[in-house]
C-alpha cells in the first residue's frame, strides 16, 4: 500500500464526485521542510516556531529567525504555501528566558498569544522576520491559543505596523481555532481574519476539559467527540459565510478514521504530520463529498467519540 501511495502522491487529493482537499503538513524544523514535495505535501499548514526559541539561553534576533524562515520557504519552492504560527510556549512549553510568574492552571495561564503579546519585543522580532522572509516563498502567518477579538486585533495591528516599517507587501494572517471561544465567534473572527486553522489538540482538551498530557484521560481524550464536531462546524460555517477557508491542524487531520468526517463538516485544508501526508491522499481519493457530508451529519448526532468512529467504519471501507 506504502508503495501505491507514494507513487500517487504528487496527484492531489480529490474525492470521487470531484472535490479537491489540500493536504499539508506539520513540521518542526527545516530537515522536516526538504521531506515535504517528496511525500506529495502541497504546502505546509503548520509551522511550530518552537524549535528556533528552545534550547538556548536567549530569544533568537530577527536576523537569525529570518534565515531560518526563509531556508524553510525555499525548501518548500515558490507555489507551496507554508503557514508559519508565531511562538506557542507557556503551558507544558516554559522558556528559560522568558520566565512566566507561578500559574495554579498554566494551561489556562499566558500561553500562545497572551504570552507574547506580553513580550513585545519578542513578539516583534518574529514577525519582522516572518514578514522579511515572506520574499522567499508564499508565506502565511498565524497565532496560536486567539480566545477574544481584542488579542487578534492586537496582533493583527502589530503585524501591520511592522509590514508597513518593512515596506514589504502583505500577506495572509490567520488564527488558530483552539478554544470554544474562537470556534463560537468564527464568524465575526472571520470579518477580519484571512483563514483559520483547528488545533483540535488544545480544541479538544479544553471542550472536554481533559488535559491532553494527561494518560489516563488518554482513552477519553477523543478529538471525534461531537462536541468537538459540533465546534469545528461553527468554525467552517463562519469561515465560509466571508470567504475564507478552514484548515485543521491538530492530529485529527492525520486519523484515516476522522477524514471523511472532516470532509464531509467542509474543512478545506488537512495538515498531517509529514510520513502520514501519502495516506490522507489517499483516503480522500477513496471518498465521495456528498457521502462524507451524510456521515458528517450523523456524526455531529452521536453522544460519544466511539459512536462517531462506529459511523465512520459502517459507511466507509478502511484503507487496508
Ligand atoms: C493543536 O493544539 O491541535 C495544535 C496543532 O497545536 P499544538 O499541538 O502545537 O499545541
Ligand atoms: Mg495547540
Amino acid at each position: 500500500r506504502r508503495a501505491t501511495e507514494l507513487a500517487a502522491a504528487g496527484q492531489p487529493a480529490t474525492t470521487r464526485d470531484a472535490h479537491r482537499v489540500e493536504v499539508v503538513a506539520n513540521i518542526g524544523d527545516v530537515e522536516e521542510a526538504r521531506r515535504v514535495p517528496g511525500v506529495g505535501g502541497e504546502g505546509v499548514g503548520l509551522l511550530r516556531t518552537e524549535f528556533v526559541f528552545m534550547e538556548r539561553r536567549t530569544a533568537p534576533d530577527e536576523d537569525e529567525q529570518t534565515r531560518i524562515y526563509e531556508a524553510i520557504a525555499r525548501a518548500l519552492g515558490p507555489d507551496r504555501i507554508l503557514v508559519i504560527r508565531t511562538l506557542d510556549v507557556g503551558g507544558d512549553k516554559p522558556l528559560p528566558y522568558m520566565p512566566i510568574g507561578a500559574e495554579a492552571n498554566p494551561f489556562l495561564g499566558e500561553r500562545g498569544i497572551r504570552l507574547t503579546l506580553n513580550r513585545p519585543d519578542v513578539f516583534r522580532a518574529q514577525v519582522r522576520a516572518i514578514l522579511r522572509a515572506s520574499s522567499a516563498g508564499r508565506v502565511a502567518m498565524m497565532f496560536p491559543m486567539v480566545a477574544t477579538m481584542a488579542e487578534w486585533r492586537a496582533g493583527k495591528e502589530l503585524v501591520e505596523r511592522e509590514r508597513a516599517a518593512l515596506g514589504v507587501p502583505a500577506i495572509p494572517v490567520g488564527i488558530m481555532v483552539e478554544t470554544a471561544a474562537a470556534a463560537l465567534l468564527a464568524e465575526r473572527f472571520a470579518r477580519e481574519a484571512d483563514f483559520f486553522s483547528v488545533g483540535t489538540n488544545d480544541l479538544t482538551q479544553y471542550t472536554l476539559a481533559m488535559d491532553r498530557t494527561n494518560p489516563r484521560l488518554a482513552p477519553q481524550v477523543d478529538a471525534l467527540h461531537p462536541s468537538v464536531l459540533h465546534l469545528i462546524e461553527r468554525t467552517v460555517s463562519g469561515a465560509h459565510a466571508h470567504g475564507r477557508w478552514v484548515g485543521v491542524c491538530g492530529a485529527l487531520a492525520g486519523d484515516l478514521t476522522a477524514v471523511p468526517v472532516l470532509v464531509g463538516l467542509g474543512v478545506d485544508e488537512l495538515s498531517a504530520d509529514v510520513p502520514i501526508v501519502p495516506a490522507v491522499k489517499a483516503r480522500v481519493r477513496t471518498l465521495s463529498l456528498a457521502e462524507c457530508q451524510e456521515t458528517a451529519r450523523l456524526a455531529l448526532g452521536a453522544q460519544d467519540g466511539a459512536e462517531v468512529r462506529r459511523i465512520v467504519e459502517e459507511r466507509h471501507a478502511q484503507v487496508q
